[in-house]
């Protein structure tokens, strides 16, 4: 029996080796990865050139403490990350992940605030539902209730707002008057609360797992960062799961074309190829931050070569392949595809997202928005059926009377048409099931 307590709902199998979207188990099964993992390994398994770029690092060193030396890979990476962000952002923290990347983004928030003499704010405004990490200042700002209650007493929760779940209020996605609708409740949130105790407010550009790839009404990303210059309110985008080309453009918010004051990253950036991240902040910003005696942070692993090498060849094949621009067309495919499957499936009552950060909803009614009693347990049946049937999709239940069941299908960017025709070939047999299986 196995030492390990991770909680998988059905027991899993052994994993024998993984090439492209494909993995395979060691009783010799495929499987389509569908999900990219957690929206992680976006340029897919086994990529040969970094593979071979980790190797060459690591016959020359895999650790070198950053407080003792320098290295060539992460400042490399510092530089090829920085020339893909938005200007004014040009200076990086490396870290192992993306509750790493949040905290950091929220110490070092913090810090800034007090160079400005701004000792006062402390509170960071996020969203509900939300997901910025597991570490428990991550947690303060997650809005999902599963997995922040057991611990309530131990964290300070932080002010949320609701994220713009326009199509389930019934509002039209690309009217402006629906992104100011939900924009303006963060300046009601900053009023409420006092202007100025508020720190920041933190963004996922496009939901994660926790909302199910939900796209921002027009003009509400806009909106939102008027309202933080309004008020002095440190912008900061969640970009761990949207950042490194999965919607389409490298980093998320470049949609909407707007510039935050921070942004993390991590998941797409190492792409299962290492537990990589990054805080990258303004550089006026971390220029008072290490003027006043410098950040007081840091993490043992964090911009270890072997990482950073990684890293910055998986950068490298993103752009050599056109992946960004590949996830922004086969995600417009794969978008098509999900749309004729609700067509066939009164069901999925709603399909969203951008590039190949792409989610479809289970309601029990369209027209109501009504989702399936929690007792039908449809999220992981459903993921349960398209695993048997060879696909790895990602689902969650968001809790807390807003949402129903959502399933992500989010391939590596490097997926083909012939293969989504097969995920949605396998998507569609598993639907029939689940439908078979539903009580009438
Ligand atoms: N932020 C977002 C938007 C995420 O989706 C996640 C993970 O799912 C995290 C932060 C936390 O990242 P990690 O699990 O690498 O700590």
């Amino acid at each position: 029996m196995s030492k390990l307590f991770y909680q998988t709902k059905s027991p899993r199998p052994m994993l024998d080796r993984a090439d492209g979207i494909y993995m395979w188990d060691t009783s010799g099964k495929r499987y389509i990865d569908g999900s990219s993992g957690a929206m992680v390994s976006n340029i897919g398994h086994g990529n040969p050139a970094v593979l071979s770029a980790m190797q060459a690092q690591m016959a020359q060193s895999t650790f070198g403490y950053r407080l003792h030396f320098q290295t060539e890979p992460s400042e490399a990476l510092a530089e090829k990350i920085t020339s893909l962000t938005p200007e004014g952002l040009d200076r990086v923290f490396f870290v192992s992940g993306g509750s790493e990347a949040v905290e950091s983004a929220l110490k070092f928030a913090r810090q800034y605030a007090l160079t400005q003499g701004e000792a006062q704010r402390f509170k960071v405004i996020s969203r509900y539902p939300s997901y910025h990490g597991a570490t428990l200042g991550a947690l303060a700002i997650t809005g999902y209730a599963p997995m922040t209650a057991p611990f309530d007493p131990m964290m300070q929760a932080m002010p949320k707002i609701p994220a713009p779940r326009a199509y389930l209020d019934g509002l039209d996605i690309d009217d402006p008057a629906t992104g100011r609708h939900y924009a303006d409740m963060l300046e009601a949130k900053i009023l409420e609360e006092g202007p100025d105790t508020i720190l920041a407010f933190i963004v996922e550009p496009i939901g994660g797992a926790s909302t199910g790839a939900l796209v921002p009404p027009a003009g509400y990303m806009q909106r939102i960062r008027e309202i933080c210059d309004q008020y002095g309110v440190l912008l900061m985008h969640d970009e761990v799961m949207t950042g490194g080309g999965r919607t389409g453009r490298f980093f998320g918010a470049e949609h909407w074309d707007v510039t935050p004051d921070i942004i993390a990253l991590s998941k797409g950036f190492g792409a299962g190829y290492v537990p990589l991240g990054a805080m990258i902040a303004r550089t006026d910003m971390v220029e008072a931050v290490l003027g006043a005696g410098g950040f007081i942070h840091g993490y043992t692993y964090a911009g270890n070569p072997l990482a950073c090498a990684a890293g910055l060849a998986v950068l490298n094949e993103i752009e050599a392949n056109g992946l960004t621009q590949n996830a922004a067309q086969m995600g417009d495919a794969l978008h098509a595809r999900l749309q004729s499957l609700m067509q066939r499936y009164p069901l999925i009552g709603d399909v969203r997202g951008k590039g190949l950060l792409l989610a479809f909803e289970l309601m029990a009614d369209r027209g109501t928005k009504e989702p399936l009693p929690a007792e039908f347990n449809a999220h992981s049946r459903l993921v349960d059926i398209a695993y048997e049937n060879g696909l790895i999709i990602y689902s969650r239940r968001t809790r807390g009377g807003i949402s129903g069941d959502h399933f992500l299908v989010c391939p590596p960017m490097i997926v083909t048409e012939a293969q989504l025709d097969e995920i949605a070939e396998i998507l569609d047999r598993s639907m029939q099931q689940l439908m078979s299986e539903l009580p009438a």
